[in-house]
């Protein structure tokens, strides 16, 4: 799915991505020009046609050699979804193809409202109606992709007295403010940032659904899905390189390698049928298990790599791959839904954690 030039660049630019050497600038110019942001866009609309789970493939393959480009990838892509699944189609005409094509960058600052749909935190901007928009105040303190040479995220917003809507700010909107980038751990060239919004006025013509909680369940399925692609191409990735260095010696660990990777594929079909048969649509539970087992074969995958490398992984001459990986995977269980939000969901449900 991956051209071949797209692949050497990521394989060369990986720890500059993730240790912040690199401009993240160049990055969305990169994967749009292999072509990979169409998959699951529909040809009319300017995509390359297939559905959402040949956007997870593309994720994924992406996530095998950076996880950093995985999630910007995702930020970008889970934009152009929340276009394709919006009835707003000025909106749509107007945005898609500068997305497609890199030109815009498109971010998602919905972990928030995934949290407020699963009762767990208060919508963090707040809107009052002004004129034929709304006047606007708040904070999103974490979103990724916020390119200096411009943006526009998407946000979920309360509006007092009326239903919550989604809408889509420009990074030109005065009144909205971007932090300097967040010092990570790593992911650090991904413009990951926080925004400040003061008295913004928005026109309706950014409006992306006028009901937050319906339009919110609807789009979850890909939210999660596409997030789920950077889960599988590190299991994948760390996978492969423990695979290539399982000589006699450490013939121990193959039984857990293939454990692994057949629970791994079990995961990646799972999800590929729910997406595709809309399985997920009925309820959030079945899908979120799978990000829990997806998170979990990813750590255990990056654990295996360790072991089967034994202590080479620690030379910074040898293990620079692997260390990379090590600090991706921390990222992996921090990810709005978390870990922690997704377990306390699934009690809520009754379900035991996967
Ligand atoms: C590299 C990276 C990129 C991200 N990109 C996006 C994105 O594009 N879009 C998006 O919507 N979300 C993004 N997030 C946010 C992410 O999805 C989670 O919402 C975030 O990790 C907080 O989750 P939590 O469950 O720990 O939060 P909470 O349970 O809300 O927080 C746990 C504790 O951490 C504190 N805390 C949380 N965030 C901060 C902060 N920024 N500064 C100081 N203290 C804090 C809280 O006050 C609380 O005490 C990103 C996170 C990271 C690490």
């Amino acid at each position: 799915m991956l051209d071949h030039s797209l692949c050497q660049w990521l394989d060369a630019q990986a720890d500059a991505l993730d240790r912040g050497l690199l401009d993240g600038e160049v990055l969305l110019g990169q994967l749009a020009a292999a072509d990979v942001l169409r998959h699951g866009v529909a040809p009319a609309l300017g995509g390359a046609g297939g559905d959402v789970a040949d956007g997870v493939e593309a994720i994924a393959e992406v996530a095998s050699y950076s996880l950093t480009a995985a999630f910007v990838f995702w930020g970008q892509r889970a934009f152009i979804e929340y276009l394709l699944q919006s009835s707003n189609v000025g909106l749509r005409e107007r945005l898609l193809e500068d997305l497609l094509q890199g030109r815009r960058a498109g971010a998602t600052g919905l972990s928030n409202a995934m949290k407020f749909l699963s009762g767990i935190e208060q919508l963090g901007v707040v809107a009052h109606p002004h004129d034929a928009g709304w006047r606007l105040e708040g904070a999103l303190p974490w979103v990724t992709n916020l390119r200096k040479s411009g943006f526009t995220v998407a946000a979920a917003i309360d509006l007092p007295g009326a239903q919550p809507f989604v809408a889509a700010l420009p990074d030109d909107l005065p009144g909205l403010l971007r932090s300097d980038d967040l010092q990570l751990l790593g992911l650090q060239s991904s413009n990951t940032a926080a925004i400040r919004i003061e008295g913004a006025r928005l026109g309706r013509e950014w409006l992306i659904a006028d009901d937050a909680r319906s339009y919110l369940p609807r789009v979850r399925p890909a939210f999660l899905g596409l997030q789920c692609g950077m889960s599988i191409g590190l299991a994948r990735r760390s996978l492969a390189e423990a695979k290539s260095l399982l000589s006699d010696a450490r013939s121990v660990l193959e039984g857990e390698w293939q454990a692994l990777s057949d629970e791994l594929k079990a995961l990646e079909r799972a999800l590929r049928d729910g997406l595709r048969g809309d399985h997920f649509a009925a309820g959030p539970v079945p899908l979120f298990k799978i990000r829990i087992g997806l998170a979990r074969v990813a750590a255990d995958a990056v654990q295996l790599e360790l072991q089967a490398s034994g202590g080479k992984a620690y030379l910074q001459a040898h293990g620079s791959g692997f260390a990379r990986r090590l600090r991706e995977s921390a990222f992996v269980p921090v990810v709005t839904p978390s870990l922690v939000q997704l377990r306390s969901q699934l009690r809520k449900h009754g379900e035991l954690a996967a």
